[in-house]
């Protein structure tokens, strides 16, 4: 494995009936605090009213920024900067997905810094520093309750960009299961293809001796392949619930890459179809991996087969390591389909037309992937292949 430096200082504070260490938390954090929110769903299913009451009883001034996109949205992360800016706030509570969270981390690096947060964004200009938030997390899937990554889509100039500083990793987190139980279907599947995704990602390295990190990996990929059925068979079951929340905290955290550096080429393909089409973060992710998958079979085979056989429990018998790796993929691939979720680009209604521009942006700033190299060829090949 290669050296490395470990340092996460979020405080995770998780299970059940955790929605009540709000308070507590909010008596460590200045007066004013600028609630951010995304389309509603908290208002749905009784969290607002619970997050509201705490900040009150905490005797905060709240200010509001509701209306964080899915794929949050550069002019909405502009608002909230400004908001802070005029009205001086102190701290950022982010209570949703992880698009809400995303759009507050930039929110809170944009807020202390003289530059254009897009600058900093794109990796023009570094954040300094960032106002302190905290999250209340409503959805299992990217673990950005406890990193220090975000995503923002600048709409106009059709990027979605990953970026990431060690100033916005959140200060708390509260992760009470309750929160997520009322997780769509559509949403629940998506979350956790996104944290097998970010496993998956952590696993293709090319570093060596690596057996603490691969075992990690795989009891990751396991809960969620032994758990998902059970939740999506019943999404009150809090328990299966609660294990996913779990999982996806865990899948990105930096555990799972510690001393070895994943590959994240899928990621940035997806966010190049997202940025041209809208469609669902882990929408992408489940057309596009198997696809990666098979793409990256020539770099490191022996890791596929593991994956296979440790994870996907393939039966070696007398095959070759190829057909032992392409019968994994095919089980990722099924098991996924198996939970409802996207297989083909068509099902977004996603056509050759736009590939060109997909390929094109996501190779943008040259080769990728630190497993499998990808550039513009591979990835439209990937794609005509995903159609
Ligand atoms: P999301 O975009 O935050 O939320 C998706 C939908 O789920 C929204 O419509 C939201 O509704 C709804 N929702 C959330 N919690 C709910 C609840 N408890 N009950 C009912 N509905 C609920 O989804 P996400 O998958 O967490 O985040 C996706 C974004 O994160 C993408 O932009 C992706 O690129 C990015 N990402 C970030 C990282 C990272 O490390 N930072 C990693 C991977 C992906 P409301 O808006 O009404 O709340
Ligand atoms: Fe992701």
């Amino acid at each position: 494995m290669n050296p490395f430096v470990f340092h996460n200082p979020t405080k995770l504070i998780f299970g059940k009936d955790q929605n009540k260490a709000l308070l507590e938390q909010l008596n460590n954090v200045g007066k004013k605090v600028l609630l951010v929110y995304g389309g509603g769903s908290i208002k749905r299913n009784g969290l607002y009213n619970h997050v509201i009451e705490s900040l009150a009883r905490a005797d905060k001034e709240v200010f509001e920024l509701a209306g964080i996109e899915p794929n949050p949205r550069l002019t909405t992360v502009k608002k909230g900067v400004e908001i802070c800016q005029k009205q001086h706030i102190d701290f950022i509570l982010a209570v949703g997905g992880g698009s809400v969270i995303d759009a507050t981390k930039a929110i809170a690096a944009g807020a202390t810094s003289d530059v254009d947060i897009w600058d900093i964004i794109t990796k023009k200009e570094i954040a300094h520093s960032a106002l302190p938030f905290g999250t209340i997390l409503t959805l299992a899937a990217t673990g950005s309750e406890m990193n220090s990554g975000s995503v923002i889509t600048n709409w106009e100039s059709n990027q979605k960009v990953g970026w990431g500083s060690p100033h916005v990793f959140p200060s708390f987190s509260i992760l009470d299961p309750e929160n997520t139980l009322s997780v769509p279907m559509d949403q629940t599947v998506y979350g956790m293809v996104d944290m097998m995704s970010h496993v998956l990602e952590a696993y293709f390295h090319h570093a060596t001796n690596t057996p603490l990190q691969d075992r990690i990996c795989e009891s990751i990929l396991k809960t969620v392949i032994e758990t998902a059925p059970k939740l999506i068979n019943d999404l009150h079951d809090i328990e299966a619930r609660e294990t996913i929340l779990y999982c996806g905290t865990m899948a990105l955290n930096g555990i799972t890459q510690m001393g070895a550096r994943g590959d994240w080429g899928s990621h940035n393909i997806e966010h190049a179809i997202s940025a041209v089409h809208d469609i669902p973060h882990a929408g992408g992710l489940a057309i596009i991996f198997p696809h990666w998958l098979k793409k990256s079979m020539n770099e490191r085979l022996e890791r596929h087969v593991q994956l296979a056989t440790e994870v996907f429990n393939v039966n070696i018998d007398d095959k070759s390591q190829e057909e032992i790796a392409l019968e994994g993929i095919e089980r990722l691939s099924e098991f996924w389909t198996s939970l409802g979720a996207p297989n083909r680009l068509a099902d977004y209604d996603i056509k050759d037309d736009s590939i060109e521009r997909m390929a094109d942006i996501a190779s943008e700033n040259g080769e990728f992937g630190n497993f499998k190299k990808m550039n513009k060829t591979s990835v439209t090949e990937l794609l005509k292949d995903a159609l």
